[in-house]
């Protein structure tokens, strides 16, 4: 795969210079992709994030919007974007937030639609609230509301092994990786009757091994693909090793970006902000590219200060088969979440 590199301005979502429009047109695959994991904040943010979808052939996406935002990107958007349930990160100050308002806000987001909702229990949650643990009293109250509302469960569990080795050097405080896992293990097993979808390949692209067997563990558990910068880095050491991964896994990977679509986000790389997530995404599953990614990744430097901040990671392509790409791409979104 040929790429057009040094003909646009270099920032940090572009250190190759590509025309990413001129780059999505030149991608193999033509067929209708969805984005499973997104979060769209306000009106403004999705027309950014759809007009720069429609440049790589995205024609559904499941966002995690603050409730009072959900109404007009509904009436604006209409069946292309559906919801997921969070609380509003904005008023984090506010202890309400993540208790007696995340409650009625979970029968509002149901009564707006939302069949799906999200439990972030990254470790630094617990300098935010104390309820962002998976298991706290809080959250499974609200497991039961959403429960009783029908909806399906999304978590985001652990994070890159890069932010065990340093963010989150004391275990006292934020637990092992490992020991992240044994609550959702637990919440599998009691509300298996719900689809778990697990972001970021369940917390654990570094270990593909490990991930599948907690797929084998447990039927009611699927993943998605998301959190751009992480898969790329850690997705494209496996080469093989990935693509038996996700052929063996077939109805079960869902393919999405992390993108966050806000003004503020949109103003650090302007289309490039989001594009540059759509094509490195796509290019690791679609095309056999083997070489720079266009993304400044900071725990490269993060991991290694000897390296500049504007060090990226390498990706290297896995051209899965056209069947394979269908159901990553489209189909497994489809029969999980609708
Ligand atoms: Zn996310």
């Amino acid at each position: 795969m040929q790429l057009t590199t040094n003909i646009r301005p270099l920032n940090d979502a572009n250190r190759l210079g590509l025309d990413y429009r001129h780059e999505a047109a030149m991608l193999p695959w033509t067929s209708p992709i969805i984005d499973a994991h997104i979060h769209i904040w306000g009106l403004q943010a999705a027309r950014d994030y759809f007009r720069i979808a429609d440049w790589f052939g995205i024609t559904e996406a499941w966002s995690q919007t603050p409730l009072q935002e959900v109404p007009a990107i509904k009436a604006a958007f209409g069946d292309r974007v559906h919801f997921v349930a969070v609380p509003d990160y904005s008023k984090r100050d506010d202890p309400a937030t993540f208790t007696t308002k995340w409650f009625d806000s979970i029968e509002q987001f149901a009564d707006l639609g939302a069949k799906m909702i999200k439990f972030w229990s990254a470790p630094r949650g617990r300098d935010i609230h104390p309820s962002m643990t998976l298991d706290s009293p809080e959250r499974q109250h609200a497991m039961k509301i959403a429960h009783g509302a029908g909806m399906m469960f999304m978590v985001h569990i652990a994070d890159p092994d890069t932010w065990f080795a340093t963010h989150y050097k004391d275990s006292n405080k934020y637990g092992t990786k490992d020991s992240q896992y044994l609550a959702l293990e637990r919440l599998l097993d009691q509300y298996g009757d719900v689809k778990w979808l697990a972001a970021h390949m369940c917390g654990m692209p570094e270990n593909l091994d490990r991930l599948q067997q907690m797929l084998d563990r447990h039927p009611n558990l699927y993943v998605d693909t998301s959190a751009t910068k992480w898969m790329v880095r850690e997705l494209s050491k496996h080469g093989d090793r990935l693509t038996d991964f996700i052929r063996h896994n077939t109805g079960r990977v869902l393919w999405g970006t992390d993108i966050v679509a806000s003004d503020g986000h949109y103003k650090m790389a302007g289309d490039d902000q989001y594009a540059s997530r759509f094509w490195a995404m796509r290019t690791l599953f679609e095309t056999d590219y083997d070489g720079l990614s266009p993304i400044v990744d900071p725990d490269l430097s993060m991991i290694d200060p000897s390296l500049p901040r504007e060090s990226v990671a390498m990706l290297k392509g896995i051209k899965l088969d056209p069947t394979t790409l269908q159901s990553l791409y489209y189909d497994t979104t489809k029969a999980v979440l609708q």
